[in-house]
C-alpha cells in the first residue's frame, strides 16, 4: 500500500491493482482541515489499508464523511460495506450500479477491449473474478450532471460503456478529473481492459474531452499531473 499526494487536498491510495482517492474538503484560505471524502474502496478486505492511509495523513477514520463509488465492480465497491461500518460515512453511486451493490452484485457480462495486451490482462484479471461483493447501503443516488457539495463542488459525469453506472468526476477547485475506469493509464493513456459496451465507452470518452482540467487520475494506472485534458483530446477525440 502506498499513499501519494497528487495535489493540495488529494491523495492516491494504491490498493494493489486499483487506486482509491482521498480528498480533504479544506479551503486553505479558511480552514486547517476539512471533512474527508473517499472515492472508491478497493477489493474486499481493503478497509485496514484505507484506514492506515487516512492515519498516514494525520487524520482519523471518523473524519471520513462521504464515500463515492465510481461503479459497481468489486475492485471499487469491494470494501464499501466495511468502510461504512468503520466510519458511518454516506455512500454515493449512480443509480444503475447502486441497485447492483445493494444486491451484492459487482459485475455484468464484459468483453476485452481491442489489443492483444488488453485481451491477455482481461483474461487474467477480469474474466475470472466472481463479481460477488458484500451488499452495501447506498444512501444517495447520483446521475449525470449532479453537483455534489463536497470539497468545493464535485461534478458527476455519466460515462457508461465499461460499466452501465460508471461515473467520472470533475473537481474544478483543483482542476482534477477522476476518470475512474472510463479509461486507464497503465500502458499509457488508453482504454480500460474490458467493456460491457465498447462503442458506448468510446462515445463516453469523446464526451470527457469537452471538459477542462490539468490533472487526471485513474482507477488503474499512474496519475497525469499536468496537461491531462490535452492528452485526453489527442487520445480520445473522435
Ligand atoms: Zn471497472
Ligand atoms: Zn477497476
Amino acid at each position: 500500500m502506498s499513499t501519494t499526494q497528487i495535489a493540495e487536498g488529494l491523495w492516491q491510495i494504491g490498493l494493489g491493482p486499483v487506486n482509491a482517492f482521498l480528498l480533504d474538503s479544506l479551503d486553505s484560505a479558511r480552514d486547517k482541515q476539512g471533512e474527508l471524502t473517499l472515492i472508491d474502496t478497493g477489493v474486499a478486505k481493503s478497509e485496514e489499508k484505507i484506514v492506515a492511509a487516512i492515519e498516514s495523513i494525520g487524520r482519523k477514520a471518523t473524519d471520513l464523511k462521504h464515500i463515492i463509488v465510481t461503479h459497481c465492480h468489486p475492485d471499487h465497491s469491494g470494501s464499501l460495506a466495511a468502510m461504512k461500518r468503520k466510519t458511518g460515512a454516506v455512500a454515493y453511486m449512480h443509480r444503475d450500479d447502486a441497485a447492483m451493490v445493494r444486491r451484492g452484485e459487482g459485475k455484468r457480462p464484459m468483453t476485452a477491449a481491442p489489443g492483444l495486451m488488453r485481451k491477455v490482462f482481461f483474461t487474467l484479471f477480469v474474466s475470472f473474478s466472481s463479481g460477488k461483493i458484500e451488499p452495501a447501503v447506498i444512501d444517495r443516488e447520483i446521475d449525470d450532471g449532479t453537483e455534489l457539495p463536497i470539497a468545493g463542488g464535485l461534478k458527476a459525469i455519466h460515462v457508461p460503456g465499461h460499466c452501465a453506472g460508471q461515473l467520472a468526476f470533475l473537481w474544478p477547485r483543483r482542476r482534477v478529473l477522476f476518470a475512474a475506469d472510463a479509461c486507464s493509464n497503465m500502458m499509457g493513456l488508453g482504454y480500460s481492459l474490458g467493456y460491457e459496451d465498447f462503442a458506448l465507452g468510446q462515445r463516453a470518452l469523446s464526451k470527457l474531452v469537452a471538459f477542462d482540467f490539468d490533472a487526471a487520475v485513474f482507477g488503474h494506472g499512474a496519475p497525469i499531473t499536468s496537461g491531462a485534458a490535452q492528452k485526453f483530446r489527442q487520445t480520445f477525440a473522435s
